[in-house]
């Protein structure tokens, strides 16, 4: 009866109107295909040749599933789907940074960037469309239609990349996608359940087998859901702290209205399995004249003592009408020599596919950004009206 609850319940997860008479095979966890498959009248070992094909092997039609029998690969045909999320634009930064708007069957869209580095390649994905947050710094909060993304059309974000990349069979040596952060559009402790079932399927060993240490989430600071995601999933867990006195806390990241710095600190102390290698990512967008004084430095080090930690400065990204400006390079180097000295190590972290609006806190699908556009113009119109027309 379990078995088939949740089956039912993948049902309403599956990638809605293209195929909607079928399951996708991209929101199943394995325990939930079995239950579909048993439930079809198929013997359970079906179950693991099809979970080979689509999360090793990276297949997306089933007449390629060699061991199948034809009658069985046509079944399948009619009961499940593979489709991936369809790519509406793929911009490639010069810097080799890799940007995709996916959009989804209901028109929503949500992008997802791939960033090569000399030692890994990274993949930064979307758990919603939009968010629900409005940190004063970030694009994406300022986007207004907003939903969770289902577990399909996230683990499809982490499927296309690797078709694109060239990454099948999953784990090769030479493979692209080595890492996944959760830093593109979305809170995803938002979207805990759905993130978590993606992240299991992406770390089954039967499949992708990418490692829990290789897979990091960002939060503006959930707390109820901190010790879950550390508990439950064991992923690395960096922290959107971006200042360090509840009072500024609370204009640039709203949440912290709800969970003030005292509670989301001490859920960070708790996070189970830190240690020195394992530590917490404190991300720090640097705001020019706004959290960047040696002051706020020293409180910041204060804040983080005793806890495994290491610490991200983010020179802030500029997106059209955004109200900061970055802090100059001087600052940010003063900041981080203090930061250094206090023996946190490489703080800086370079911005990537800024040509492309890719980098953090950017993205913004773009029939969101051609709306901001039309207000913008109207914006225009209304001050030229009230005196000079440009
Ligand atoms: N919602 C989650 C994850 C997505 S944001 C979170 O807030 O943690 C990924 C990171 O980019 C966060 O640290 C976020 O605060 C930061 N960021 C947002 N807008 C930015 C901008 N304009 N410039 C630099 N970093 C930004
Ligand atoms: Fe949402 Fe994160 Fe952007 Fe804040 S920084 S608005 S939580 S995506």
């Amino acid at each position: 009866m379990d078995d088939m609850a949740s089956a039912s319940s993948q049902a309403g997860d599956a990638s809605p109107a293209v195929h909607p008479e079928r399951l996708s095979l991209l929101g199943l966890e394995a325990a939930d295909l079995e239950a579909v498959i048993v439930e079809a009248g198929l013997p359970k070992f079906r179950a693991r040749q099809l979970w080979r094909w689509v999360w090793r092997h990276g297949l997306t039609e089933f007449d390629e599933m060699s061991d199948l029998g034809k009658p069985v690969r046509e079944q399948f045909a009619t009961m499940f789907t593979l489709d991936r999320p369809a790519v509406t634009s793929r911009q490639k930064s010069s810097d080799g940074t890799i940007k995709w708007l996916l959009r989804f069957p209901d028109g929503n869209e949500a992008e997802t960037v791939y960033i090569p580095d000399d030692d890994r390649g990274t993949l930064c994905i979307s758990s919603q469309v939009g968010c629900t947050l409005t940190c004063s710094f970030c694009h994406t909060g300022t986007q207004k239609l907003v939903r969770n993304l289902s577990v399909a059309e996230i683990t499809g974000q982490v499927l296309l990349a690797m078709d694109e990349l060239g990454d099948w069979p999953a784990g090769k040596p030479e493979r692209r996608l080595t890492n996944i952060v959760l830093m593109g559009m979305g809170e995803p402790l938002f979207n805990y359940e759905n993130v978590a079932k993606a992240m299991r399927i992406v770390m089954s060993g039967e499949g992708i087998g990418l490692s829990k240490r290789r897979i990091t989430l960002s939060t503006s600071g959930v707390v109820p859901e901190i010790a879950r995601a550390g508990a439950e999933l064991g992923v690395n867990l960096a922290i959107s702290l971006h200042a360090v006195r509840d009072e500024l806390r609370d204009e640039l990241v709203p949440i912290n209205r709800k969970y003030p710095l005292d509670v989301l600190i001490d859920a960070c102390r708790n996070y189970p399995g830190l240690s020195n290698a394992r530590r917490i990512t404190w991300e720090y967008v640097m705001l020019d004249g706004v959290n960047d004084s040696d002051a706020d430095c020293a409180a910041l080090l204060k804040l983080i003592r005793g806890i495994p930690s290491k610490i991200n400065l983010i020179p802030f990204n500029p997106w059209p009408g955004s109200p900061y400006e970055c802090s100059s390079d001087d600052r940010i180097e003063a900041f981080a020599a203090k930061v250094l000295r206090a023996g946190y190590a490489s703080p800086v972290r370079t911005p990537r596919g800024r040509d492309i609006l890719a980098a953090c806190g950017q993205l913004k699908s773009a029939s969101e950004r051609a709306r901001g556009q039309r207000t913008g113009t109207a914006r225009a119109r209304e001050a030229a009206s009230g005196g000079d027309a440009t």
